[in-house]
């Protein structure tokens, strides 16, 4: 799942790519994928790209007056392409054909149908829900009074810290980096924190602009479908901790997993496995 790093190479990437290009025609094969009808997509023919840019986890094209706000949440990904997708192609969710023959397209992989996209007067980009609902960008990183507001909740710091309404841009794998290089537990609440803790938690944000640098310096102008993420402890189980050499542990989920160092965050104690104590119960 593309977070805040991921998304900020590719609309780098995307815009340099794209800007100044006129649209010659745009479609959505996706069926549901618009979230908006008003202006239809027709609206950005003969249109230029003027920008893309990110808010949270989001890429928003703009054409002029007008924005395309996207938000690819598991299994999106937003490419430029040189030649037009097949019709047959199955993953197409948005389609922006270029005059010069390029294509910006959605893409979605997997059997769900989750990403969606609204065309919006650019204006009301800011105001859309999905937008005026985010918390402080996680990078760059907020001001330590706003951090500390932020996360000053009876939560678990796994949950909050992917929270999108209470700080944006972080998920299920940067979480995970982020708690370890501060060296705090997953499950402590975000309310419990001493002022240090809370320090250091802000300063752990640095590990987001360290991966966006790893970006700038490993992707060249073409963006890969799936970038490799520089990750040190997140699906790291059973490998030693890069800085203590203690094997790191896991505590799944459903849909996810948290990876951890015990010996540097949970004050020794392995957790309990979530999934088989759901089992057990
Ligand atoms: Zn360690």
């Amino acid at each position: 799942m593309p977070e805040l790093p991921e998304v900020e190479i590719a609309v780098r990437r995307i815009g340099a790519a794209v800007q100044g290009a006129a649209v010659e025609s745009a479609v959505a094969p996706g069926m549901n994928v618009m979230k908006t009808f008003e202006p239809p997509l027709e609206e950005l023919i003969g249109r230029e790209i003027t920008g893309v840019r990110r808010v949270g986890k989001m890429p928003v094209v703009e054409l002029g007056d007008l924005a395309l706000l996207v938000h690819l949440m598991s299994a999106g990904r937003l490419r430029v392409f040189d030649k037009r997708a097949s019709p047959k192609d199955r993953a197409s969710r948005v389609l922006i054909r270029l005059e010069d023959g390029r294509e910006l397209r959605l893409r979605e992989f997997g059997t769900k149908q989750r990403a969606w996209a609204k065309l919006l007067p650019a204006g009301a980009v800011e105001e859309d829900e999905a937008v005026a609902t985010l918390g402080p960008e996680a990078w760059p990183s907020p001001p330590l009074d706003a951090f500390a507001a932020a996360i000053d909740q009876a939560r678990h710091l796994h949950p909050l810290l992917r929270h999108q309404r209470d700080i944006a841009g972080i998920g299920r794998s940067w979480v995970d980096e982020i708690l370890w290089e501060a060296r705090l537990s997953p499950f402590k609440q975000g309310s419990e924190l001493s002022d240090e803790q809370v320090g250091r938690l802000h300063a752990a944000l640095h590990v987001l602009s360290d991966a966006i640098d790893h970006y700038e310096q490993t992707i060249g102008a073409e963006l890969p479908d799936k970038v490799p993420m520089p990750l040190r402890i997140h699906r790291r189980e059973g490998e030693p901790c890069p800085r203590c050499g203690t094997k790191i542990e896991a505590v799944y989920f459903a849909e996810h997993q948290t990876n951890y160092c015990p010996k540097e965050q949970t004050g020794g104690r392995v957790l309990k496995d979530r999934r088989l104590s759901r089992l057990l119960r």
